[in-house]
């Protein structure tokens, strides 16, 4: 596997189109908190579990990056779709980049990381900088060739941006400007933020249960806010665990989810880790 294909610190080249997406989106973010709305708020919560808690921690993350469970080939579809709802790519893209960040955590090579890059370059400079590769699938199906066997995925990886821009324009259609600020710049906005923190603060932040090779960390404030994505730590010492939060006081609302998809049958073949494993276990670095 290549390394080079993912971006790497030495691209100091801005990515204009990526920059400009996302200037606009701060500046509606910012505009969303002079007009707050109860009802705006309660649909962007609704829309950001959907996105960041679905489409990310328990469909790219913990099911196509890792495949730690399985579920209905639909479900894993419609996952993939709440995925692209947060602008953060298509599925080959994420999942792509999240497999090369695993092989070399904190070493070179790392697309995002706080140790050899700093803590800007592993939060979003590396999204800011040079060419990310969001819409080459052909490049990202070496990354996800297990995805790329979907025509669904590829479809999908090439025009990640057309759910999300529906979405955009349905809200401001049907709900107005403070729906549309607070439902999708904001809540895109601070879904962006709360993942790049993991790929940032995790790996400087929190304590460590586990001996790994690399810098993560768990943090109990960011699991909160990423629905169990903190457990960051954990997570790099199982990376095939569905489960990230392992203790029990360790909220992880994807597990708890996960948990509901077993019950009613929309889940199977769930890896988990145990606690008991924590044989490396020692104080907070
Ligand atoms: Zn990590
Ligand atoms: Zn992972």
């Amino acid at each position: 596997m290549s390394k080079h294909a993912i971006p790497l610190p030495n691209g100091r080249k801005i990515n204009w189109p990526t920059a400009v997406v996302l200037f606009f989106l701060h500046i509606g973010a910012i505009a969303a908190l002079f007009m707050f709305s109860w009802k705006a708020f309660l649909v962007a919560v609704a829309l950001h579990w959907v996105a960041v808690g679905w489409g990310i921690s328990l469909g790219y993350h913990r099911l196509h990056t890792h495949q730690s469970y399985q579920c209905p080939q639909w479900l894993q579809y419609f996952f993939a779709v709440c995925g692209t709802l947060t602008l953060e790519g298509g599925p080959m893209f994420w999942v792509g980049t999240h497999r090369v960040h695993h092989a070399h955590s904190d070493e070179a090579g790392d697309p995002h990381s706080p140790r050899l890059s700093g803590a800007f370059w592993s939060h979003m400079g590396w999204i800011l900088f040079g060419e990310t590769h969001h819409n080459d699938t052909a490049l990202m199906a070496k990354f996800a060739p297990d995805l790329a066997k979907h025509k669904f995925y590829w479809w999908l990886n090439t025009y990640h941006w057309v759910p999300v821009t529906v979405t955009g324009l349905a809200l401001l259609a049907f709900g107005g400007l403070p729906m549309f600020l607070w439902a999708f710049c904001f809540r895109i906005v601070y879904g962006l933020h709360v993942t790049w923190l993991i790929n940032s603060a995790t790996h400087i932040f929190g304590r460590r249960r586990f001996e790994t090779s690399d810098d993560s960390r768990n943090s109990f404030i960011l699991a909160v806010l990423t629905f169990g994505e903190g457990w960051h730590n954990n997570h790099h010492a199982h990376q095939t665990s569905a489960r990230h939060g392992l203790a029990w006081y360790e909220l992880d609302i994807s597990w708890l989810t996960l948990k509901l998809m077993k019950a009613t049958g929309l889940a199977w073949g769930i890896r988990t880790a145990k606690l008991e494993s924590q044989v490396l276990e020692r104080k907070a670095a």
